[in-house]
């Protein structure tokens, strides 16, 4: 049987996005908001600039901006900030996002929180047909989690994932290793973690905006951490991919997986699957690269949605091979000049 190659016209609301090393893109990172109700250490700097009101899509927008991104093959969309939760009518927009899910359109609506305001929401998400979320803990300890976050209140998140997992959702727990200070609790953070239900994964830092310290102090290697982990417990390496940075172990004593997420290699650009928007309609086409389009502006400019899917098809044909993030002390500046806030993770 010859299969007919498909016509493409540059305005094809269906046309799969695929990259100029052929991947193909399924899976978009919205950044809901660049606000957020904690300032943790290696994210934000204590006294942050936030975007000016008109400057960030409205709730209509953005979901029109996701619904194009689905139409055009997404089938995984993770909702991010910020805090996502603190956005005004965040509910709004994922209830009707998860008509994507309805339709069979959208494989998986998700979200990534810090979880302070998990116990007021976790119902509602599972009614909006979300089933699983990330939720960010570095510490269990009070003290820590106050010095970390800043603004945190450590109760508030762990209440958090109870209501969520009362509510149904599978939690996953991202933690950021950060050297000389949740090093040493990080073996009791997997058995925490695991004796709960939840697989967790570890994140290394990356040089992303400025925040009031020196990053190469908390910069950890995972590396490091998997070496000590070994030492106390038997590691399995699993087969799992996501089309992401992570890889994943099985640990035999405690039964649960850990991810373990080193972004600062590149042995996963190959595969990589994702594009990255913010509240403002910038796409940025790698997570350590500054090249990015603006959607906004055609999305505003010209409502019958072909300049959007001209400058969606245009920005996907300049997705980068890889992405040059390092961290070393001659590399003081920030790799990329924005915050992980803006663009989620
Ligand atoms: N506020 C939500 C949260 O904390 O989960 C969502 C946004 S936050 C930017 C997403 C993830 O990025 C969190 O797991 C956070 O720990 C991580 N993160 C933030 N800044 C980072 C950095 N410079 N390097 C590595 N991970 C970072
Ligand atoms: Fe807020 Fe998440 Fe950044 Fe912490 S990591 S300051 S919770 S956006």
């Amino acid at each position: 049987m010859t299969v007919e190659p498909r016509h493409v016209t540059p305005s094809d609301a269906t046309a799969p996005m695929i990259d100029p090393f052929g991947r193909a893109v399924t899976y978009l990172r919205v950044s809901v908001t660049d606000r957020c109700d904690f300032r943790c250490t290696y994210c934000m700097s204590e006294h942050m600039t936030f975007l000016p009101k008109p400057e960030i899509l409205t709730l209509e927008e953005l979901d029109q901006l996701c619904s194009a991104f689905i139409a055009k093959g997404v089938r995984k969309l993770r909702l991010t900030g910020g805090e996502p939760l603190v956005r005004r009518d965040v509910m709004t927009l994922i209830r009707n996002l998860g008509r994507h899910l309805d339709t069979g359109a959208l494989d998986e609506l998700t979200l990534t929180t810090n979880g302070s305001q998990l116990a007021k929401y976790a119902d509602d998400l599972y009614a909006a047909g979300i089933r699983r979320i990330n939720v960010s803990l570095d510490t269990l300890d009070d003290k820590n989690f106050a010095r970390i976050t800043r603004w945190g209140r450590l109760n508030q998140v762990l209440d958090g994932i109870k209501a969520a997992t009362r509510a149904g959702l599978k939690v996953k727990i991202n933690t950021v290793a950060l050297k000389g200070e949740n090093e040493d609790e990080i073996p009791s953070l997997i058995e925490w973690a695991h004796g709960e239900g939840h697989d967790l994964t570890l994140i290394e830092t990356m040089p992303m905006g400025d925040i009031d310290g020196d990053r190469t102090d908390q910069y950890l290697p995972l590396s490091r951490v998997r070496e000590t982990l070994e030492a106390r417990w038997t590691l399995s390496d699993l087969p799992d991919r996501t089309g992401g940075p992570a890889r994943y172990v099985r640990i035999k004593e405690t039964g649960g997986k850990l991810g373990l997420i080193t972004p600062l290699t590149h042995n996963f650009c190959e595969s990589c699957n994702r594009v990255r928007l913010t509240c403002t309609g910038q796409l940025f086409m790698c997570l350590g690269q500054n090249d990015d389009a603006d959607l906004r502006a055609a999305l505003r400019n010209d409502p019958s949605g072909a300049l959007l899917n001209d400058a969606i098809d245009e920005a996907i044909g300049r997705k980068p091979k890889g992405h040059d993030f390092v961290i070393d002390r001659d590399h003081a500046k920030p790799a990329v000049a924005r915050h992980m806030s803006l663009t989620g993770g």
